[in-house]
C-alpha cells in the first residue's frame, strides 16, 4: 500500500478534519505524498494547534491514542506556518501541525491546514457587483479561504470580471497571502484587489504593499468595505516620530526558526551605530512586554513576525517599530514600506 494511504488509514484524519469542520478532505490528503519515513516506525506523535483550535486538541489526542499512538501536545501559541515546534519534534516521530500550509522545510512535520468552507451567496455577489466597479480584479486571501479561489474566480468571471489569480512565493494556493508575504501582488496589474477572508490585518497589508484600492469581504460575517490605510499610517508615523528621538535601540530577534532574522538584525545594528546611536540585539522566544520591559531600552525594533510590531505595539510602553520604520526614523529612508519575511 502506498505510504500516504497507510498514514491516512492509521491516523483518522477524516475525524480530525470533521473536528476542524468545513475542510476539503481530498485536498488535505494530497499533503502526505511528501512523507518518506516508513510509517511502521511511527509510534509517537506531537500535536501542535493554534490557540483558536486548541479547544479540539484533547479530542484529537484521544482519537490518535485509539489508533495506537502516544501523543505529546505542544503548548506553543502556533502563530503561523513559520512557527513549527522543533523542540517537541525532538521527542516524537512526527509532528502534526494543524491550521497552516507548509512554509518551512522541516522533516517529519505533517501540516493539516484549516479550511473554511464558504460560498459567495447571491446577496454577496450582488453587493460585490454594486460596489466593485473596476473590471480587472486580483483576488487574495489567507490559506483558509484561498483554497477555494479557483471556484470564486469562475463565479466572478461569470459576472463579467477579469479575475487575476496568481501564485506567490512560499505559499500553497494561488492568491494566498501571509502576514509577512504579499508576493502574490508583485507585478500586480489589476485595477483593484478583492481580499476574501477574516480580519483587517491582511487587507491593510495588501493595500500598503500594493498601493492599490483593496476591497475586503468576509464570507462569515458578510461584511464588505473599502480598506482605509490612513489611520494605520498615522499611528505608525507617530511611533516613528517617537523613535527618531531615541538614543538607544533594542533589536528583537526571534528564536523561532521561521521568524529568525539575525543577519537583518546585525545590519540594523550597523545602521544605528553609523547614525551615532547605540544598538543592542536581544534574542527571545516570546516578544511580550513582561519579557522585554525589564531591560532599559528607549525603543524596540522588531525583526520577528511583522505582525508583532503592527498589532502588539499598544501593549509596550516604548515604541515598537519595524526595520523599515527605523530607517525612516534615522533618516535613511523616505517612503513607507511594509515589513515582510517571505
Ligand atoms: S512570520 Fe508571522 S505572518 Fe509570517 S507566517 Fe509567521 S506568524 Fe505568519
Amino acid at each position: 500500500m502506498e505510504l500516504e494511504s497507510l498514514i491516512l488509514n492509521r491516523i483518522d484524519f477524516d475525524y480530525i478534519f470533521s473536528l476542524l469542520s468545513r475542510v476539503d478532505k481530498h485536498k488535505n490528503g494530497q499533503k502526505f505524498k511528501d512523507l518518506e519515513v516508513d510509517i511502521k516506525d511511527v509510534k509517537t506523535l506531537g500535536l501542535q494547534v493554534p490557540d483558536g483550535l486548541k479547544y479540539w486538541a484533547r479530542e484529537i489526542v484521544e482519537k490518535l491514542r485509539e489508533e495506537g499512538f502516544e501523543v505529546i501536545i505542544s503548548s506553543s501559541p502556533t502563530y503561523g506556518a513559520c512557527d513549527v515546534d522543533t523542540e517537541l519534534l525532538k521527542y516524537v516521530d512526527y509532528l502534526i501541525h494543524i491550521g497552516h500550509t507548509k512554509l518551512l522545510d522541516v522533516d517529519r512535520v505533517i501540516y493539516v491546514p484549516y479550511r473554511v468552507d464558504y460560498k459567495l451567496s447571491e446577496d454577496a455577489l450582488n453587493l460585490l457587483k454594486e460596489s466593485v466597479t473596476e473590471r480587472r480584479i486580483a483576488i487574495i486571501g489567507t490559506a483558509n479561504y484561498a483554497w477555494k479561489f479557483q471556484e470564486i474566480k469562475m463565479l466572478l468571471e461569470k459576472e463579467g470580471y477579469e479575475v487575476i489569480l496568481r501564485m506567490g512565493r512560499n505559499v500553497e494556493y494561488p492568491g494566498q497571502v501571509l502576514g509577512c508575504n504579499y508576493s502574490v501582488l508583485d507585478k500586480n496589474d489589476s485595477d483593484a484587489i478583492l481580499f476574501i477572508g477574516d480580519g483587517i490585518f491582511h487587507p491593510l497589508g495588501a493595500a500598503i504593499y500594493s498601493g492599490k484600492k483593496v476591497y475586503r469581504y468576509s464570507p462569515l460575517t458578510n461584511e464588505f468595505e473599502i480598506v482605509k490605510v490612513e489611520d494605520f499610517l498615522k499611528k505608525r508615523y507617530s511611533l516613528i516620530a517617537r523613535a527618531s528621538g531615541c538614543e538607544n535601540f533594542c533589536i528583537l530577534v526571534s528564536c523561532k526558526e521561521g521568524q529568525n532574522r539575525i543577519s537583518l538584525a546585525r545590519k540594523i545594528l550597523s545602521k544605528i551605530e553609523e547614525k551615532g546611536r547605540r544598538g543592542y540585539i536581544l534574542l527571545t522566544n516570546e516578544i511580550k512586554p513582561e519579557v522585554i520591559e525589564s531591560f532599559n531600552f528607549d525603543c524596540y525594533v522588531n525583526t520577528a513576525c511583522p505582525r508583532i510590531a503592527y498589532d502588539d505595539w499598544k501593549t509596550f510602553k516604548k515604541p515598537l517599530i519595524t526595520p523599515q520604520e527605523l530607517e525612516i526614523a534615522l533618516g535613511i529612508r523616505k517612503d513607507y514600506i511594509l515589513d515582510r519575511i517571505y
